[in-house]
């Protein structure tokens, strides 16, 4: 039998095909707004904003002309694909209602898209954007950065948050039945492998929680942490694949996998280590030890993954 990623894990591709019937793509679009967290302290100690730009966004582009240049050629490359609007970069919820209301429908209003997906920081969730979000006539998934449970490493990170808001912000766009994702970055210095355990966990314990991305922590020129690489362990990527493997069965077997590696690394972006490179590569070598060691996602939780149950 051929040896799939998606028989082991529940990745994003299976759960959209489950979902829509049909492939479905993110188009990256902006709002403009820039992260408060990195202009009132300098930001995360990782923070690159410029890893943040995708092929189709630009910052100063109204979101019409955003989707008037990304859809044509995702169709072209794609084929007849479905869109959602995806507001990645920076913190996109941090602006001011109206001006996000505006933003968000420019973009739910055009023809292809049919879902909206907007990437936040905890302390930028509350009652107005949980009450606009639900608002949509389409389905709405806000993702979370929270990166960790522990707060020694959110501070290493100058997150700018606790652990404390994390939880408030899931509880708050859960009860109002928003579709859930976090951010988690496995391998923040400092952590061993039972920290990192402790925050999938948490995150299989959330009733909560229906995405998770999880991110290599990568070194990009210029930011706090390149000045500290010297002084600090950062895992190789075959530690990452390695460690992430092993985290999988502990991963509730009903919570997709958005992602498994940090995107957009440019080599000329990285300062140190070996993370630029072969996404693909590093994906096939993370198929293989999953195979090798037998490993499926959710295995040691009470809902194992099951292919069967998603598959179109
Ligand atoms: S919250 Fe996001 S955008 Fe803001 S500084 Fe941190 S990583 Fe950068």
């Amino acid at each position: 039998m051929e040896q799939r990623l998606e028989y082991r894990i529940f990745t994003y591709s299976t759960y959209m095909k489950h979902k829509f019937g049909t492939r479905v793509f993110r188009v990256g679009l902006s709002t403009g707004i820039k992260c408060p967290h990195r202009i009132k302290t300098g930001g995360c100690i990782f923070c690159n904003p410029e890893t943040f730009t995708g092929e189709y966004q630009s910052r100063n582009l109204s979101i019409k002309e955003q989707l008037k240049d990304a859809v044509p050629r995702i169709k072209e490359s794609c084929g007849d694909v479905k869109l959602l609007a995806y507001f990645q970069d920076d913190t996109s919820t941090a602006g001011d209602i109206d001006f996000l209301k505006k933003k968000f429908e420019q973009a739910i209003s055009h023809p292809e898209i049919i879902g909206l997906v907007t990437s936040t920081r905890p302390d930028y969730v509350n009652d107005k954007i949980v009450e606009l979000l639900c608002s949509f006539d389409v389905p709405v998934t806000i993702e979370i950065g929270m990166q960790s449970i522990h707060n020694k490493s959110l501070e290493f990170l100058n997150r700018g948050y606790t652990f404390k808001d994390v939880e408030k912000a899931i509880e708050l766009c859960g009860n109002a039945g928003l579709t859930i994702g976090v951010h988690l970055i496995m391998g923040i210095p400092g952590e061993n492998f039972n920290d990192m355990l402790e925050t999938i966990k948490f995150v299989s314990s959330n009733r909560y929680i229906h995405q998770v991305k999880f991110h290599n922590l990568v070194v990009y020129k210029g930011t706090k942490l390149a000045d500290m690489v010297d002084e600090i362990p950062l895992l190789s990527i075959s530690e990452y694949i390695d460690g992430l493997a092993k985290l999988l069965p502990y991963l509730r077997g009903d919570i997709v996998i958005s992602r498994l590696f940090t995107s957009n690394i440019g080599r000329t972006q990285i300062a140190l280590g070996d993370f630029f490179g072969n996404k693909t590569k590093w994906m096939n070598e993370l198929r293989k030890y999953i195979y090798k060691n037998n490993i499926v996602q959710g295995s040691e939780t009470e809902v194992e993954y099951d292919y069967e149950k998603y598959k179109k």
